[in-house]
């Protein structure tokens, strides 16, 4: 399958493809305050289809993960990182996807405050 994302005023765009057999709901100092659905997918799967630099990254703690935002709109569609073997991922949040029941998405909750 494959879906459109965007932050609200869509500066920022892009496909991704892939499954949503879930959805992560992180209690961390920055998921907690985004309100974030997770999904992770290697990001080859994740297609930019505006400029990289249309959206601006944030990053914390020790600097592991790129929080990307819109610096229009403020929304987080997506961020980057590696997984514990060193392959790159992105994390997206699913509440940016179209045509996705949000309700249909089973929701594992992760205890990231506690990291
Ligand atoms: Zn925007």
């Amino acid at each position: 399958m494959k879906y459109r994302g965007s932050c609200h005023c869509g500066a920022v765009a892009f496909e991704v493809e892939g499954e949503i057999a879930s959805a992560l709901a992180c209690n961390c100092s920055i998921c907690q305050r985004k309100g974030s659905l997770l999904w992770f997918v290697p990001r080859e799967a994740l297609h930019l289809l505006t400029p990289e630099d249309a959206s601006r990254v944030y990053e914390f703690n020790t600097h592991r993960i790129k929080h990307r935002f819109c610096p229009q709109c403020g929304i987080h569609p997506y961020a980057e990182g590696t997984d514990p073997k060193g392959n790159r991922m992105a994390a997206v949040n699913i509440r940016c996807l179209e045509e996705v029941d949000l309700a249909a998405v089973p929701v594992t909750h992760y205890d990231g405050r506690s990291i």
